[in-house]
């Protein structure tokens, strides 16, 4: 596969990707329509009055297109009396997808019914073996023909019927073919979703959505930009669905969600959304909502002038290297895990926030005993230094002060001047001593996301230039995630969870949230940057589901949480759930009516267990397996 190209115009730039438009019934999907909010059943789908009555819940709450599983040629069928019944209701307006895996027969039933069907490439044709098997080119052309034999069907009666199509990849459910080929990357995610997109052109077919999720965000976020580069040069700009899969429930869903769909948001891509909670699915507009209106007025605007390019890869994930600032006993940046601050009232818990920073007008006796403080202003920062006894200071930099008094070994918020971006960011760092980190307090008009990459690129720059003059004398500073007027958790997730995924962020610093510490962890886990607990993936059910998801799922958390850097999946059934739970390290998974199968990685180790008792034997497993340990008292 050849390098791919720029996916943006210019990182600093802003404008929304212009997609090729796609009409899902009366619902356009791309172009210049409004980005479409879209949430899934979870009823078994051959209950029809149950379906329609989930489908009417999810148009009041506001959801544009909804979803409901086919897992068999029957559910298929039942489609068209849901149809009926959503219609009769009043509902004419809000398309219905069928969601396909494995049934090409489900798929040909189901467009007969519904405005989409979505199948995900990985498994429309494919049976889940994990062979490894090396394919000539002449064996992967035969592989690719045998799916397009199977899928050609499909791709023409949703062209005579006037359908639309998703061809919606999951990192976690890659054909044998692709992972022999391209592993599983976000480079085999998009060729998965090539290769079906060849068959339905060939058919002269453009009615196309594409998804690429992961459970990952930082995977997620590399295919989409990935795809949209491969996009640009194959000629038809589709409209993309974007979704991280498996997010889990509660805040974890919720901050996971934020940062993946955040930061593509961010860079102006997505044309539909779905936030994937383990919850019931009316929950999950209100997130998707909030999160899009943040970009709903979003004017394009260039990249300022004279700003340098980012030294960033977009499809790869590398931390920005940076040096190592002490502060006290606290060390930051040079590859240490990102740091976590917090205000007085805010840094208990666990793990408790690694630094408070007090504000000495606030908390002038506190701020005596605390490692931190923050001046509003240089002046006010020389006094309560003193008063504080600390050189630790995390200075909030006025760009019209002309000699800032900074203590050295400080967090220094920098403000950028819209008159001049790049230059504003170059005086403030030259007037600042070695060894502080750097931050933003005010970003201008770039915006948090673009003033980051900014002084990002401002100090990569700086440090170049400098090395250049004297060899070895430029200056990397870490750089603090400071976002200290942003006070909605979901625009916290997506702008500083889109910066970690771009390997930028040395510590966080969220002062106005409700909970900073709690959220600044939660953020790290759910970019996988800092873990402190474990992890769970966790399907968001549907009409599959063979058990209570969300009692059993908030159950294993609550016995589990304490094992840090354990991940445990908690997927509804056994179809999809294997392929889909990524690299879990165990794995709960309903196999049947009362029945359930544990995993260790990809194998199952307890086939058909008993539901009431598999819980405990998932505990005794993780046990054996010696990744146990007794949570604190
Ligand atoms: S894994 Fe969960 S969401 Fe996916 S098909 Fe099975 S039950 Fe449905």
């Amino acid at each position: 596969m050849s390098a791919p190209g720029p996916y943006v115009t210019h990182r600093l730039a802003y404008g929304r990707r212009v997609s090729h438009q796609v009409l899902v019934g009366q619902v356009a999907v791309g172009g210049s329509a409004p980005i479409a909010l879209q949430s899934m059943c979870t009823t078994p789908t051959q209950d029809v009055a149950a379906t329609v009555a989930q489908s009417i819940s999810l148009a009041e709450v506001g959801c544009h297109i909804v979803r409901i599983t086919a897992p068999g040629v029957k559910d298929a069928l039942a489609l068209k009396a849901i149809r009926a019944g959503f219609d009769a209701a009043g509902f004419r307006d809000i398309p219905l997808v069928a969601d396909i895996h494995f049934m090409p027969g489900a798929a040909l039933e189901a467009v007969e019914h519904v405005e989409k069907v979505r199948i995900n490439p990985g498994n429309y044709a494919d049976k889940k073996r994990f062979a490894v098997t090396e394919y000539s080119d002449a064996e992967y052309a035969a592989e690719v023909e045998r799916v397009a034999e199977r899928f050609r069907p499909l791709v023409r009666r949703a062209k005579q019927l006037g359908r639309s199509l998703r061809i919606g990849t999951n990192h976690g459910s890659l054909s044998d073919r692709i992972m022999n080929r391209f592993g599983d990357s976000p480079a085999g995610m998009v060729e998965s979703a090539l290769e079906f997109i060849r068959i339905a052109e060939a058919e002269s077919f453009r009615d196309i959505i594409i998804s690429m999720k992961a459970s990952n965000p930082k995977v997620m976020v590399a295919a989409y930009r990935l795809l949209v580069a491969r996009l640009k040069v194959h000629g038809t700009e589709y409209p993309l669905h974007l979704g991280v899969t498996e997010a889990g429930d509660g805040e974890d869903g919720r901050v996971k969600s934020a940062a993946g769909i955040g930061a593509l948001l961010e860079d102006g891509i997505g044309d539909t959304v779905r936030v994937s909670l383990t919850e019931p699915p009316e929950a999950e507009i209100p997130v998707a909502r909030a999160l899009v209106a943040r970009y709903a007025n979003w004017r394009t605007h260039p990249a300022p002038p004279g700003c340098p390019d980012e030294a960033v890869d977009p499809y790869r994930f590398q931390r920005r290297t940076a040096e190592i600032v002490r502060l006290g006993e606290l060390a930051i940046g040079g590859g240490q895990l990102p740091r976590v601050f917090a205000i007085p009232g805010t840094a208990a818990g666990k793990p408790p926030a690694d630094l408070i920073v007090a504000d000495p007008n606030l908390w002038p006796v506190e701020s005596r005993q605390v490692p931190g403080y923050v001046g509003a202003q240089s002046s006010g920062v020389r006094q309560a230094a003193r008063a504080a006894g600390s050189q630790t200071a995390v200075v909030h930099l006025n760009r019209a002060m002309a000699s800032p008094y900074v203590p050295d070994r400080s967090i220094v918020l920098l403000g950028i001047d819209d008159a001049d971006p790049a230059g504003s960011l170059r005086r403030c760092l030259d007037l600042l001593p070695e060894h502080v980190a750097v931050g933003i307090a005010e970003p201008g008009a770039l915006g948090e996301t673009r003033a980051y990459r900014l002084l990002a690129a401002v100090i990569e720059d700086e440090f170049r230039l400098a090395e250049a003059r004297s060899a070895g004398a430029g200056q990397r500073q870490p750089i603090c995630l400071a976002l200290p007027f942003v006070n909605d958790d979901l625009a916290v997730a997506a702008i500083a969870g889109g910066l970690l995924i771009d390997g930028i962020g040395d510590c966080l610093y969220l002062p106005a949230v409700r909970d900073p510490r709690g959220l600044a962890f939660t953020l790290l886990q759910a970019v996988k940057a800092r873990t402190t607990r474990a992890d769970y993936v966790a399907c968001p059910s549907c009409g599959r589901t063979q058990f209570d998801l969300f009692e059993v799922t908030a159950h294993i958390r609550e016995k589990t949480a304490h094992l840090d850097g354990v991940a445990i999946a908690i997927m509804g059934c056994i179809v999809n759930g294997p392929g889909e739970m990524a690299d879990a390290d165990f794995g709960f998974v309903g196999s049947g009516p009362g029945k359930v199968d544990l995993y260790r990685g990809k194998e199952v180790v307890r086939r058909n267990i008993p539901f009431a008792t598999g819980r405990e034997q998932l505990i005794e497993l993780i046990r054996e397996s010696g990744k146990w340990k007794d949570p604190p008292a």
